[in-house]
């Protein structure tokens, strides 16, 4: 059985950064897990004592350092973080800033804000916290906005992860009932690229093997694109592979939610080859 990986997969620009940041600041503290994969985050423990804490209560005298993760915090947070005199490393990715910015800058404008994602994902909740006002709704679909009454002025940015086919609804539905409106693509490239590159692979394998963390969704995604095209397993290392998935399999894809370092997908595949 021939294996063959995604053109593109695993960390990101935003991820790599973040693990680097963290291993140039041995002994720091990270506010939340530092990315969705308990495997890296163990690493990143073991050797580089990089611990995480849950809530900024949780952060007393003993820590001098805490970083930030890609996700970003609220406004609120920061500040809080800021007053207790530590040393803050900001491993925000710098495409989570941009709408956090934008956000900032159309709500001073007087824009009402439109976030199309998930409200309770760490990633809006800071992207909301930066508006200057109360009129930020944030919307999964269509069917959301209905209910909304919206100002004429309408500003809107999408969550980085999420798909540009669902953004293409949402912006389409404002544009066709409102004066003015102005689309921000903060979709995050590496989140796309990722897709299309399994996209591609899932239609030509027979089985495509998805590497991450089960409670990543950019990880979910890639396994939902795959599994509607052939079969699919969404795992988190290699003790979960099954020497009967691969029977009678002639091409076995391979991919990687943003947050799988290199040397998990490495010994996935060298598990595959041992299975098969
Ligand atoms: S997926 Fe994109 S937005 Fe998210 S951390 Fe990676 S580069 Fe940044």
């Amino acid at each position: 059985m021939e294996i063959k990986k995604a053109k593109s997969y695993g960390f990101c620009f935003g991820v790599k950064r973040a693990v680097e940041l963290a291993q140039d600041s041995k002994n720091a503290v990270t506010l939340g897990p530092l990315i969705h994969n308990p495997l890296e985050i163990n690493r990143l423990l073991k050797e580089y004592n990089v611990k995480y804490v849950n809530s900024i209560d949780e952060i007393d005298e003993r820590i001098k350092r805490v970083i930030v993760r890609t996700h970003g915090i609220s406004k609120e947070r920061y500040k809080k973080l800021l007053d207790k005199n530590i040393e803050v490393i900001d491993a925000t990715c710098p495409f989570v800033k941009k709408p956090q910015e934008i956000v900032e800058e159309m709500s001073k404008q007087g824009y009402d804000i439109v976030i199309f994602g998930d409200k309770n994902h760490p990633e809006i909740q800071g992207v909301m916290s930066y508006s200057i006002h109360k009129r930020v709704f944030v919307v999964l679909d269509v069917e959301e906005l209905k209910n909304i009454h919206l100002k004429e002025k309408i500003a809107i940015v999408a969550q980085t992860t999420r798909k540009i086919e669902d953004y293409l609804k949402i912006t389409d539905y404002l544009i066709k009932r409102y004066k003015e409106v102005r689309v921000f693509n903060t979709i995050c490239n590496a989140t796309f690229e990722n897709q299309e590159a399994v996209r591609e692979l899932s239609r030509e394998a027979d089985i495509v093997i998805i590497v991450g963390g089960k409670n990543s969704s950019n990880t979910k995604q890639l396994f939902n694109i795959a599994k509607a095209n052939c079969e699919a397993y969404l795992i988190e290392s290699e003790d979960e592979l099954k020497k009967e998935w691969f029977l009678n399999k002639n091409l076995c894809g391979i991919s990687a939610g943003a947050s799988t370092p290199e040397w998990l997908v490495e010994k996935i595949i060298s598990k595959i080859k041992e299975l098969t």
